[in-house]
């Protein structure tokens, strides 16, 4: 492997709203434990985008970006395998988990919830100012800390395919998990982006006997079609009645047994409850933004004995499963294809429009 260059290149936001700028930082040194990578593949998230425009809160400056593809260009000592024993050398292409955990705290230990580990670090949201500088996914390089969950990628899947799995997919598995979807239930999904096609997907492949996917964009709708969907249903201009009934006739006049708001659009929440049957689980992915108030009816909850959780990331293993999962059902649904466009590091800023547009549903950044 050729000499590392002594600094490397990242596109950096220092403003919400504003273009990302081409910094120049120095490499880091590789500690004990890490491992820096050579970027190959960055796909562009929709938080990523929430981030961008202003809705989150985010440390400046920044190189946002956490679904990210790349190879080992050096190791720290200690680091000889990655999380599922596989040995790592350098060359071999990872992926890893968005987040960082101490393995130590109150969350991490005793209560199984890394992802709000109390000195968590999540690639792609912590300030780049200070060295190592390349922890996001927007760059050449990344610096992998030693908390992090890393995870060999297998040849058979392109970077296209293996890059969203660090975050849209990882977090489709927990979100099913969480409300554990049993073969031969209905669901519904509400929202055909990124993460609806990973849950629908998962669904059809967890032996989900319809699945049921509610968006306002057709386009979105006939690509959802071809990874696992079996009923679409275009809800612009729906009276929210018309809607459940529309879901009650699909699953026999009692409704769905699970359901996942996964469009970032927190009014389809109450609707999405009211699509439940008695006794139904609902879980909530796509609202990462504070501010998303709704106002539910409490005796829908009460009377129809609705059980609702939220899920925010993932646990490390569910990116195991993800990966697991993609790798076998990788022949049956087109994943690559939705990555439709990429850019280069200079036209990142192109890349992020085009991915507000929706006219993507993911971009990657190639750097
Ligand atoms: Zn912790
Ligand atoms: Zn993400």
């Amino acid at each position: 492997m050729s000499a590392l260059p002594r600094s490397a290149r990242a596109a950096v936001m220092t403003a919400p709203g504003e273009d990302l700028k081409i910094f120049e930082y120095p490499l880091p040194v590789v500690e004990t434990g890490c491992i820096l990578v050579k970027i190959t593949c960055c796909t562009i998230c929709g938080s990523d985008l929430h981030t961008w425009q202003g809705r989150r809160k985010s440390p400046l400056p920044i190189i946002l970006g956490h679904e990210i593809v790349g190879t080992i260009v050096e190791m720290g000592r200690g680091v000889t395998h990655d999380s599922g024993d596989h040995p790592l050398k350098l060359g071999d292409r990872i992926t890893w988990t968005i987040m960082d955990n101490c393995g130590k705290c109150y969350y991490c230990r005793e209560k199984g919830l890394m992802m709000k580990c109390r000195n968590l670090k999540k690639y792609g949201h912590d300030s780049c100012a200070e060295a190592p500088h390349f922890v996001g996914g927007f760059a050449e390089y990344c610096l992998i800390s030693p908390g992090t969950c890393v995870i060999r990628v297998p040849d058979s899947l392109t970077d296209r395919e293996a890059a969203p799995a660090n975050c849209t997919l990882a977090t489709a598995v927990a979100a099913w998990e969480a409300i554990g979807i049993q073969p031969f239930e209905n669901v519904l999904i509400q929202g055909a982006g990124a993460l609806g096609i990973y849950a629908a997907a998962l669904a059809a492949h967890y032996g989900c006997n319809r699945v049921i996917v509610t968006d306002v964009n057709d386009e979105r709708l006939d690509v959802i079609r071809n990874f696992g969907a079996t009923h679409t249903l275009n809800i612009s201009g729906m009276e929210d009645d018309e809607i459940i009934e529309a879901v009650s006739d699909l699953t026999g006049g009692v409704g769905v047994d699970a359901a996942m708001e996964a469009a970032g659009v927190p009014s389809i929440i109450p609707l999405g409850l009211n699509c439940l049957r008695i006794g139904g689980r609902y879980v909530g992915v796509g609202t990462v933004f504070a501010g998303a108030n709704v106002t539910i009816d409490a005796s829908v909850i009460v009377f129809r004995m609705l059980t609702i959780k939220g899920i925010h990331n993932y646990d490390t293993r569910h990116l195991q499963m993800g990966i697991d999962l993609l790798t076998k059902i990788r022949e049956k649904y087109p994943f690559g294809s939705l990555v439709s466009h990429s850019v280069s590091l200079d036209n990142i800023n192109e890349g992020l429009k085009l991915a507000l547009s929706g006219k993507a549903i993911r971009v990657a950044v190639l750097p």
